[in-house]
């Protein structure tokens, strides 16, 4: 039978979380009284993530699927190997950690009843750090300005797609991606939902300061080119009052004669200097964002690897004894 929802779920290291998750996650989606399949993908989790995954396709066969990858990629790429296999004809995606609650599903799926391709979670209460929330807020906001990508929320992954945008998002090739927005430019009519938002049930997050600058490189380069004109703009106006200052001190010099001043100039421009420069280091920082970005493309290399798919009727490769061995230990 083919279901009529997938849920896709990225993993990553979340061993600490996932017994929770499974004894919400089955609950919530078997009360919706839809036909549903669970598809999860590890993202090369170093600890027993894998071995709990095959423990619970073991419970649920019947409605779970494993996609084990030999490597981490990331977890919009994780949600991308999901997308490339999902047979439902609603796609719905989910933290691991129980940050977006199983429960809120079914209002997701009545905004599609009502008509919706793309349905949004807004969290209401977000459960994060102050810092995280201000930095979202930012990029939200600079998001806005820069693409036509309309979004409340962009972090928030608790999101339903229809099938054909899924279908779009995987075939679009793109290396390294941000999925919401990715979809978002597929969607024909897409809608916000308003979420609950939980605190992570265990582990930490997955997030360093780092892989999120990352990430947001990753959702302004991906969409706009507006970094790269406002570059050549402000280069340009740079320029131009520079040039008009150097004509205004070599009339006042010669009018006046003023070398005191001059010399205290000279002090003020060090300091100018080396603003600039940061902005010309950054300018060829932003450069490399998108030189990096073609190459990656061009390189056509596989996204991603997997080492076993876990399915019903599928080719259900052996784990190695590794993780045969871990799925005894947590028995
Ligand atoms: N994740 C992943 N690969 C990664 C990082 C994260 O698959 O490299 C998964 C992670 O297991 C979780 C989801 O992506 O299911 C969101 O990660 P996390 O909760 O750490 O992010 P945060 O809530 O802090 O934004
Ligand atoms: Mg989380």
């Amino acid at each position: 039978m083919t279901p009529d929802l997938s849920v896709v779920i990225p993993v990553y290291n979340e061993e600490a979380g996932l017994p929770a998750l499974f004894a919400r996650l089955y609950p919530a989606l078997d009360a919706l009284g839809v036909p549903y399949e669970v598809i999860f993908v590890n993202d090369g989790s170093r600890d027993r993530s894998a071995a709990l995954l095959r423990a619970q396709f073991q419970a649920r066969p019947d409605v779970t699927r494993v996609i084990l990858f030999n490597a981490n990629y990331g977890q919009h790429v994780a949600i991308i190997a999901g997308f490339e296999r999902v047979r439902g004809e609603r796609v719905v995606t989910l933290d691991a950690d129980l940050q977006n609650p199983p429960e809120e599903i079914g209002k997701l799926l009545a905004a599609m009843d009502a008509g919706a391709d793309y349905v949004g979670g807004v969290r209401v209460n977000r459960e994060d750090a102050w810092w995280r929330r201000a930095a979202s807020r930012l990029m939200n906001r600079l998001r806005e300005r820069i693409t036509r990508i309309r979004m409340t929320d962009q972090g928030c992954m608790l999101r339903a797609y229809s099938r054909e945008i899924v279908d779009a998002v995987a075939a679009a090739r793109e290396v390294s991606t941000f999925i919401p927005a990715l979809a978002y430019t597929f969607a024909y009519r897409p809608v916000e939902v308003e979420v609950l938002h939980e605190e992570r049930v265990a582990g930490e997050s997955k997030y360093s300061l780092y892989k999120l600058i990352r990430l947001n490189f990753d959702l302004v380069t991906g969409f706009s080119l507006v970094p790269l004109q406002l570059f050549s703009v402000f280069g340009m106006i740079v320029a131009a009052v520079s040039l008009v200052l150097y004509a205004v001190v070599i009339v006042e010099r010669a009018v006046l004669g003023g070398f005191l001043e001059g010399v205290k100039a000279l002090w003020d421009r060090d300091i100018l200097a080396f603003f600039l420069i940061g902005c010309t280091m950054f300018g060829v920082g932003l450069l490399g964002e998108y030189v990096g970005r073609i190459y990656q493309q061009v390189r056509e290399r596989p996204r991603y690897v997997i080492r076993a798919v876990l399915e019903r009727d599928g080719d259900d490769l052996e784990l190695p004894a590794r993780d045969v061995a871990h799925v005894r230990e947590t028995q």
